[in-house]
């Protein structure tokens, strides 16, 4: 594959944009790759694996004469980020970010940028629960899916550009109305993040997460909680606070059919909770179907895999 952009400049240097290099590189689809984050620890790392082909110390720094500009950093900081290289993004360049929530990050992201950059948001569904410099790798985004929120007017060949760059990094590109996506991902990733945090926390309260008992026997359900509540605290914290009327729906809903189903335990209807347990069934074979799973017995962990659950 060709080069796509001359010049790219990723600012934050954890599991995303680390793994985008390495997509990048894979493919041949940057002519160089800058990178910056914010601690020296974290650029040090970075300069030491070779993650970029240059890290520097400041996102200003970073982003001078790139043709895109990618910020992968927690949603919660990037307005702070936005403002910080405004001033310094070459005229025509674009500018896109990676973080799980779209709404709240074109409100901190628009007013910073002037006439002539493009700003087109995005979303790998990609993710595991690792993160740092090292987490990233080169496969991350195969056969995942990439969402794209490009506001109206945006330029087409823009979109069409950002939209190479993903699929040649693996993924699958589709766009999306940001509050619809947000939506979509309160279902898909943020409530049952949420539900898995809970989990283990009430796992917790009752003082058996630690027991070797507990640990020893548990099963693939507890198992899985543990992976995904074991994710970045930083970036959930910053997905709950900037997704929260999705998240606040969604839980709604979800408390609502709780209580349905502990109605259902409590007075013995079988009936219900086997029709509703078909129908959640089916939806697992879908997600199979559509190549976004597998379907080896205990989540594929046998022959284990490095890649986590898609976000
Ligand atoms: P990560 O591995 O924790 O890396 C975050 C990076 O952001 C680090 O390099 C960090 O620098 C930098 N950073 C943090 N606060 C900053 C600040 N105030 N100013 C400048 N840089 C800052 O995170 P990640 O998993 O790659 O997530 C990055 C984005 O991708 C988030 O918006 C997240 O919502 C989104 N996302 C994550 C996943 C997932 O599953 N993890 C999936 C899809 C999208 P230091 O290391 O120096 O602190």
């Amino acid at each position: 594959m060709s080069v796509i952009y001359a010049r790219v400049a990723l600012i934050g240097l954890g599991l995303i944009a680390g793994s985008m290099a390495h997509a990048m590189r894979r493919a041949g689809l940057a002519g160089e790759i800058v990178g910056t984050a914010r601690s020296s620890e974290t650029r040090k790392i970075a300069g030491e694996i070779g993650l970029c082909d240059r890290v520097v110390d400041t996102a200003a720094e970073a982003v001078r004469d790139a043709d895109l500009v990618v910020l992968a950093v927690p949603v919660g900081v990037m307005g702070a980020v936005a403002a910080e290289i405004a001033p310094h993004l070459a005229p025509g360049a674009t500018l896109t970010d990676v973080g799980s929530v779209k709404q709240d990050v074109i409100a901190q992201v628009g007013p910073h940028l002037t006439d002539g950059i493009h700003f087109i948001p995005g979303h790998p569904l990609a993710g595991t629960e690792h993160s740092g410099p090292r987490s990233g790798f080169a496969q991350l985004f195969d056969n995942r899916y990439v969402l794209l929120t490009p506001p109206a007017g945006t330029d087409p060949s823009a979109t069409a550009k950002l939209r190479a760059l993903w699929e040649g990094c693996g993924a699958n590109v589709e766009e999306m109305d940001p509050d619809h996506h947000d939506l979509v991902l309160a279902v898909t990733s943020h409530t049952p993040h949420l539900i898995a945090y809970t989990m283990v926390g009430v796992a917790d309260d009752l003082r058996r997460v630690t027991d070797s008992e507990v640990i020893k026997y548990s099963a693939a359900g507890f198992r899985d909680f543990t992976r995904i509540a074991a994710s970045d605290p930083t970036m959930w914290r910053d997905v709950f606070l900037s997704n929260k009327e999705a998240t606040l729906e969604i839980l709604g809903r979800f408390t609502e059919e709780l209580f349905a189903l502990q109605r259902a335990i409590r007075t013995g209807d079988g009936d219900h909770l086997h029709a509703y347990f078909t129908r959640t069934r089916a939806i697992r074979r879908g997600i199979i179907e559509a190549g976004q799973d597998t379907d080896a017995p205990d989540f594929g962990r046998i022959g284990q895999r490095k890649e986590g659950p898609a976000e």
